[in-house]
C-alpha cells in the first residue's frame, strides 16, 4: 500500500486518541516500511523487480519475513508502545496505544491489497495477500485511495489534504496500469534503488501529512438566538 494511505491510518488514530502526537503516529505506520528499506538496502530482505516495470504487479517481494510478517509487526507494534510508556509514564499509555496500533495497521493494510507474500511469522509456511496488486492494481489503487479518503473524512481533514491524497493516487495511475510502463531503465531490475525510491516516497508523504492535517474543517458556527 502507498505511503500517503498509511499515513492516513494515522489521522482516524489522532481523533481517537488526541493526546498521542500526530507525527510519532505518522511514523508508526510506516514503521515496518521503513525497516524493509533498510534491510533491502543491507540484503537481508529482497525483492525481484521484471526487467520492464509495468506495474506493481512486476514487483514482488519475495522475501520480507522479518519487516512484513504478523508476528514480527505485532512484536515491533509491543515494543515501540513499551518504550513510549517507559519514556513517558502513565500519562502517555494512550498514545502508547495509539502508537502500537498505528505499527500493526501497516501489515492489516498490506494484506488487504498484496498479492500473498506476508507470512504469519519469519520461517513459517504459508504466505497472505488478497492479490490485488497482482490480479487487479488498478481496483486496489482504487480501494486504497478510498482507504484513505476514509480516514480523512473520520478526522475531519482539511480541503488541502484531500487535495494531496487525490493528486498522489491519480499520480500513481502509471504504477498501478498495466497499460502504462513505468519504465524498463529508470526501475525495471533495480530492487534497491526502488527500495531508495520508496524511502524518498515515505518521508515526502510523512511531512505533507503532517503539514496539510494542521488545517481541519472548520466547526459549523451554531447561531445564537440572544445575539439575533
Ligand atoms: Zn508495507
Amino acid at each position: 500500500m502507498q505511503a500517503i494511505n498509511h499515513a492516513a491510518t494515522a489521522l482516524v488514530l489522532k481523533r481517537k486518541f488526541p493526546s498521542a502526537p500526530l507525527f510519532g503516529l505518522i511514523l508508526a505506520t510506516e514503521a515496518v516500511e521503513y525497516l524493509w528499506v533498510g534491510l533491502n538496502v543491507i540484503g537481508i530482505e529482497h525483492t525481484i523487480i521484471n526487467e520492464e516495470m509495468r506495474s506493481v504487479a512486476d514487483v514482488h517481494l519475495v522475501h520480507m519475513p522479518f519487516s512484513h510478517s504478523i508476528a514480527t509487526s505485532a512484536l515491533i507494534a509491543v515494543l515501540v508502545g513499551l518504550f513510549v510508556v517507559w519514556r513517558g509514564g502513565r500519562a502517555a499509555t494512550a498514545a502508547a496505544l495509539a502508537i502500537s496500533l498505528g505499527v500493526l495497521s501497516h501489515v492489516v493494510l498490506d494484506v488487504s491489497v498484496h498479492a500473498p507474500d506476508i507470512a504469519i511469522a519469519p520461517f513459517l509456511g504459508g504466505r497472505y495477500g488478497t492479490g490485488l496488486y497482482s490480479n487487479l492494481p488498478l481496483q486496489a489503487l482504487a480501494l486504497e485511495t478510498l482507504w484513505g479518503v476514509v480516514c480523512w473524512w473520520i478526522y475531519r481533514g482539511g480541503w488541502r489534504l484531500l487535495g494531496l491524497m487525490l493528486v498522489l493516487g491519480v499520480a500513481s495511475i502509471p504504477l498501478y496500469s498495466v497499460a502504462i510502463s513505468v519504465g524498463e531503465s529508470l526501475l525495471g531490475g533495480q530492487s534497491t534503488v526502488f527500495a531508495l525510491v520508496i524511502l524518498v516516497q515515505m518521508i515526502t508523504t510523512s511531512g505533507l501529512v503532517w503539514l496539510f492535517a494542521r488545517d481541519k474543517q472548520k466547526p459549523v458556527p451554531i447561531a445564537n438566538p440572544v445575539a439575533a
